[in-house]
């Protein structure tokens, strides 16, 4: 019995190195990436009540988390003007000075304070930059998939010239975690991170919840995903974050609701852990047309292929399409 097991194990690794090898002909790994084996291992992760701190060379910026990455301690911080977000090492930390609610706002904490209607479970957060900003913000989910990735659209999207910025949604189940009887796309993930590290795309990236919950026969959306009785919201959260940082790179302050479905207590949420809620107004699949200042909202996993295909031919039609970055949508 153990034979035949171990017989049907070995098929199924050597089907996976198949399949492994065939990815490996078409794309190209980043070698500077940090590799599933050699992931940084993050330990005492916790949220931060939005902390001020001066850095050794005098900048202000916001603690949002504190945490140990291979043993040293660092914190996120949020720069408040250009919201970028970077790992800072604990001792390159001059002084703190009080949570950021005790003092006047930065632009940062204004653009948390998102306006949602408390009674509306659908789209809420930012869906679009409200001043008259040309070209579009293009946003691109990655929620679990048993397929491949649209590979056509990403090369697509790194031949311009000038890379383009793209937010790219990103959930734990499709990066790292295997689903029964598939490989999961760590590789995807490493080509990714690959592209962006290369200067091919330039990539903010969003945070999709880590299991990203969907049930297709619920149809009552506020028992739906993370709105499923009992999913733990914040940790969804969390742990997308630690992923992100485990492969060395800097979770954004953008947030996804999968299905764009949330409550207004996961909006509070959000904001207490200094995170902004990203909606969309140009959901491609779903007939909507961009404008400008526009946040598009397509699928990069291959779950909705009819929404890339619209995009590839905008993209075709208007060669000169300029992509903003999510950086600069309260600009
Ligand atoms: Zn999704």
């Amino acid at each position: 019995m153990k034979k035949i097991i171990f017989g049907i194990l070995s098929l199924f690794m050597s089907l996976n190195a198949l399949v492994a090898s065939q990815d490996e002909s078409n794309l190209t790994f980043c070698q500077e990436c940090t590799p599933p084996e050699k992931r940084f291992t993050i330990t005492n992760f916790e949220a931060l009540p939005k902390i001020r701190i001066l850095d050794t060379s005098n900048n202000q910026s916001i603690a949002i988390r504190r945490y140990e990455s291979n043993g040293i301690s660092y914190y996120l911080v949020v720069d408040p003007q250009t919201l970028e977000t970077r790992q800072l090492p604990v001792s390159q930390i001059h002084s703190s000075y009080g949570t950021a609610s005790t003092e006047l706002l930065t632009r940062y904490e204004e653009n948390l304070i998102i306006e949602s209607d408390p009674t509306d479970i659908g789209n809420q957060g930012v869906k679009c930059s409200n001043n008259r900003l040309k070209g579009v913000f293009l946003t691109i989910d990655m929620c679990q998939s048993r397929k491949e990735f649209e590979k056509l659209l990403f090369q697509r999207l790194s031949e311009r010239e000038s890379p383009i910025s793209v937010g790219i949604a990103m959930t734990g189940l499709w990066a790292e975690r295997n689903l029964p009887g598939i490989f999961n796309h760590a590789q995807e993930f490493s080509y990714l991170r690959s592209l962006n590290r290369h200067g091919k795309l330039k990539i903010t990236w969003i945070n999709h919840s880590y299991n990203h919950p969907y049930d297709p026969e619920q149809n009552d959306f506020s028992k739906n995903f993370l709105s499923t009785p009992g999913i733990n919201f914040q940790e969804e959260v969390l742990s997308v974050e630690r992923m992100l940082l485990s492969y060395g790179e800097a979770p954004s302050v953008f947030f996804r609701f999968p299905g764009l479905v949330s409550s207004s207590d996961q909006i509070n949420t959000l904001n207490e852990l200094g995170l902004i809620p990203l909606g969309s107004n140009a959901w491609l699949e779903k007939g909507e047309i961009p404008v400008d200042g526009s946040i598009i909202l397509i699928h990069g996993n291959s779950n909705e292929p009819g929404g890339v295909e619209k995009f590839l031919k905008l993209l075709e039609e208007n060669s000169e399409m300029k992509f903003n970055s999510l950086l600069d949508l309260f600009k």
